[in-house]
C-alpha cells in the first residue's frame, strides 16, 4: 500500500472561506490547507492508496486541540453479534485527527452530469444516491440541492492522471476522494469531501465505487485487507455491500480525537483587531 506526496490545493470551495483565507494568507492567522486523495486504479486491479498532506499554520495561532466528539447516536446503538472485527489498525491519522463530521446530517450534493443524455443522467444520479443512503442507516446523511450548501460533493468525472509510487507510469483512475480544511465562518476548524467518479463506470460498478469512496468521505481514511469489505483496497467483481467490519471500524474512527467541527478561539481574537 504505497503512499506519496500529491499536490497541495492552498484554497477552498466556499465562498465565505475564500474571503477568509484571502485576509489570512497575510501571516497573522491560522490558516489549514490540506488536500488528500485516495485513488482507485482502473487499469490495475489493485488500488492504491495516496496521501499527502500539507499543514500551514501561522505563528500567532494554532489549530484546535485534539478531542474526541460524542458519538452520533446511529453509532452508539450499533452492536455487532457477529463479532467480525475492524481494520482500524489501517486508517490513517491526520494532522487534523481523525476525518469525522461532528454536525449531521451531513449534506450530500449529487452533481447531476452535463455532458450526457437526461436518461443517462438520472440513471447515474440514483445509482449515486442509493449508495450514499447505504451509509445513512450508520450516520445521518441529507442529500442537498445546492454545492454550495455541500460537505460532500460528488461529481461524474475522470480523476486526474497519478504516478505509482514505485514508477513513472501515469495511470488513471476509476475514482478519487479528496478532502480540503478550512476555517468556518463560525470559526470552527471544518472539512469538506470531492468524490470524482469515473464515467467508465455504470451499474454495479458505480454503486460499488460510490459506496467505497462514500465511506472514505465519512472519515475511514485507509483500506480494509478483506474483500468482503466495501473498503477492501481492491476493485472486485462482486463487490461487497457494507459490512459489519467496515461499521465497526467507522464506529472506532467516531471514538478518535479530532481537531475538526472545534473552534479556532485565537483566530476570533484576532478578527476583532481588524
Ligand atoms: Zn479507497
Amino acid at each position: 500500500m504505497g503512499r506519496q506526496t500529491q499536490k497541495l490545493i492552498l484554497s477552498s470551495r466556499k465562498s465565505t472561506i475564500r474571503t477568509t483565507i484571502t485576509k489570512t494568507v497575510v501571516l497573522q492567522r491560522f490558516i489549514v490547507s490540506l488536500a488528500l486523495a485516495i485513488g482507485t486504479a482502473l487499469l490495475v486491479i489493485l488500488t492504491s492508496f495516496q496521501s499527502s498532506a500539507i499543514l500551514v499554520t501561522s505563528s500567532s495561532s494554532s489549530p484546535p486541540p485534539l478531542k474526541p466528539h460524542p458519538l452520533p447516536p446511529t453509532l452508539t446503538q450499533w452492536q455487532d453479534s457477529t463479532n467480525s472485527g475492524d481494520y482500524f489498525s489501517q486508517v490513517s491519522s491526520t494532522q487534523v485527527g481523525s476525518l469525522v463530521w461532528s454536525q449531521f446530517p451531513v449534506r450530500v450534493y449529487v452533481e447531476s452530469p452535463q455532458a450526457v443524455n437526461s436518461k443517462l443522467a438520472e440513471e447515474w444520479v440514483k445509482t449515486v444516491v442509493q449508495a450514499v443512503q447505504e451509509w445513512s442507516v450508520y450516520l445521518p446523511l441529507a442529500i442537498v440541492e445546492q454545492p454550495k450548501d455541500a460537505d460532500i460533493t460528488i461529481v461524474r468525472k475522470t480523476p486526474p492522471l497519478q504516478t505509482s509510487p514505485n514508477s513513472k507510469i501515469l495511470r488513471a483512475r476509476s475514482a478519487q476522494t479528496t478532502y480540503e480544511v478550512y476555517v468556518s465562518k463560525n470559526n470552527l476548524l471544518s472539512h469538506c469531501f470531492t468524490i470524482l467518479l469515473s464515467p467508465s463506470q455504470t451499474g454495479q460498478y458505480l454503486l460499488a465505487a460510490t459506496r467505497h469512496e462514500f465511506g472514505h468521505a465519512l472519515g475511514i481514511w485507509g483500506h480494509s485487507p478483506l474483500p468482503t469489505d466495501a473498503l477492501y483496497f481492491s476493485q472486485v467483481r462482486n463487490s461487497p455491500s457494507i459490512s459489519p467490519r467496515d461499521v465497526n471500524t467507522l464506529k472506532r474512527v467516531y471514538e478518535q480525537p479530532t481537531s475538526l467541527g472545534w473552534s479556532l478561539t485565537s483566530v476570533s481574537t484576532l478578527q476583532q483587531e481588524n
